[in-house]
């Protein structure tokens, strides 16, 4: 019922002669039956997006502004992203939650911002280690849910939730596959509660050290709808073993 997406997040990583690995997976996936999204930096948003074109690879942004224009040095507008060719947005990373302050608040205006210009949101949450530890994750994740999302315009098609907890990121480290399923399984409840039907088609992602070799079993896990992949998805074959596990 829900498509399968597997979405790279390039970060702060790339440049023009980065391109070519997008062409590979371009040429592997002209048309698929999953969704493939990529997010590079803003850089390389319109040039990717052109290389992309007739495939089945879209591409998105890594985070925007609330707010449409004005005097906010350095930031993007949600419809700048969309005159680029993205799709997609990726809002409320923990890396912007935490290098730039982001709350809550924050992430909610964003992807209010972005449902207006007609991007996707794909909206990030994820609790850190000490929370875990303290046997608090469900609170957290189930916090950043509630506040990161608006109430209008939240449907299978708009939004696409990431799981991602910060201290699996870029660690190598991964939760257990009991775990995943704990933190998806709610998330999915939340959704529902929330947002009735549409809360069921609403995408949840697993992101956090996903590799080719662990891909297939996160993929088996129950209410696992695809991946948020960062470092990994910054090489063409790791990329594509990862979307071929899907
Ligand atoms: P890694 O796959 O490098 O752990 O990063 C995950 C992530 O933050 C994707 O948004």
């Amino acid at each position: 019922m829900r498509r399968k997406l597997a979405a790279g997040n390039w970060k702060m990583n790339g440049t023009g002669k980065s391109l070519a690995e997008v062409v590979e997976i371009s040429k592997d996936y002209m048309t698929s039956n999953i969704d493939i999204l990529i997010c590079p930096p803003a850089t390389l948003i319109e040039r990717m997006a052109r290389t992309a074109v007739d495939s089945a690879v879209a591409v998105g942004g890594q985070d925007c502004h609330a707010k449409p224009s004005g005097a906010h040095t350095g930031d993007i507008s949600a419809e700048m992203l969309t005159d680029a060719g993205a799709t997609h947005v990726i809002l409320g990373h923990s890396e912007r939650r935490a290098d730039h302050g982001e709350t809550d608040a924050d992430v909610r205006a964003k992807t209010q911002a972005a449902l207006a210009a007609g991007l996707v949101a794909v909206v990030c949450v994820g609790e850190t280690e000490a929370q875990r530890d303290a046997g608090d994750t469900l609170a957290v994740v189930g916090a950043q849910l509630a506040g990161s999302l608006p109430d209008a315009g939240v449907t299978g098609g708009t939004v696409v939730v990431a799981y991602e907890p910060v201290w699996a990121i870029g660690t190598g480290r991964v939760p257990t596959l009991d775990q995943i399923a704990e933190v998806h399984d709610f998330l999915r409840t939340e959704l529902v509660k929330r947002f009735g039907d549409a809360g069921e088609r609403i995408r949840l992602l697993y992101g956090g050290s996903v590799k080719p070799d662990n891909a297939a079993e996160i993929f088996a896990t129950s209410n696992v709808d695809g991946a948020l992949v960062g470092g990994a998805s910054l090489k063409a074959t790791d990329f594509s073993a990862i979307i071929a596990a899907l």
